[in-house]
């Protein structure tokens, strides 16, 4: 694969010009040079193969060769999770990004202890760019802002065929029954603390089903991907 940039607003034919933090990363990182051949995505799902025509001091232009277009894949997990400790959560959306996830909305529960700042979220969104270009992935994964339990269930969870990752009595354990095909697939996983009955019971009412991942206490991101690998890789 060749080296792959992340440029908003990527045209499918003709010239471009690259600037800010992707052409330092195409002169001074890649030590690109004229002739050279790179990728460009948009995020969106447009890919370009490019070839650099020219290097200056703080940018790069580029000649644009051919033009692919992903569509979108027709199942989509959306991810709600409350956010682990230190660099756990950017471990955990890089990882997300890698194996497919569409969305991934923060979760502020009742007993979530990190509540992550908008500057935050900002860093997140670099993590979510550099997993795209490592690993060849065209579309972005969203990050939605944070959320609380109750907005998160009266939105996303009861829009969707929806599950909430809740060890214990009436708890299933996933299964092919529960992958069968579903444009959109939203679950849910709690903090360290784990879910209240309250929150649990919200769910419920609102159509989630509780499933259980094993006999085992996983940590926040183990559960989330050990969900989105089951339902993505199937
Ligand atoms: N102390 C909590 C565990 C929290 S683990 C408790 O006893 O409930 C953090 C989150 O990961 C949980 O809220 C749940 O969403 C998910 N999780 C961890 N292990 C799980 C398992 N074996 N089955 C289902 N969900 C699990």
């Amino acid at each position: 694969m060749p080296h792959r940039f992340h440029v908003a607003n990527l045209p499918e034919t003709g010239l471009v010009t690259v600037d800010a933090a992707e052409a330092h990363h195409i002169i001074h990182v890649l030590r690109g040079s004229v002739g050279d051949i790179v990728e460009l995505f948009d995020g969106c799902g447009l890919a370009v193969s490019a070839e650099i025509t020219s290097v200056r001091r703080r940018d790069v232009e580029l000649r644009i060769i051919a033009a692919r277009r992903d569509e979108r894949p027709a199942c989509g997990i959306i991810l709600g999770t409350a956010v682990p400790k230190g660099d756990r959560f950017d471990w955990l959306i890089e990882k997300a990004t890698e194996l497919g996830v569409t969305r991934i909305v923060p979760l502020v529960t009742a007993r979530s202890v990190v509540d992550p700042r908008d500057s935050k979220l900002d860093k997140l969104r670099q993590t979510v760019i550099a997993a795209c270009k490592q690993s060849g992935r065209n579309h972005l994964l969203e990050l939605s802002p944070v959320t609380t339990w109750s907005d998160f269930v009266k939105g996303d969870l009861a829009g969707h065929t929806s599950f909430i990752a809740h060890p214990g009595p009436g708890a299933e354990p996933l299964s092919a029954s529960h992958l069968s095909a579903q444009p959109t697939i939203v679950f849910a996983v709690g903090p360290e603390g784990g879910f209240t009955d309250d929150e649990v019971s919200l769910a419920i009412a609102h159509g989630a089903k509780p499933i259980s991942l094993g006999p085992l206490t996983l940590r926040i991101e183990t559960a989330a991907l050990a969900l989105a690998a089951r339902f993505l890789l199937d």
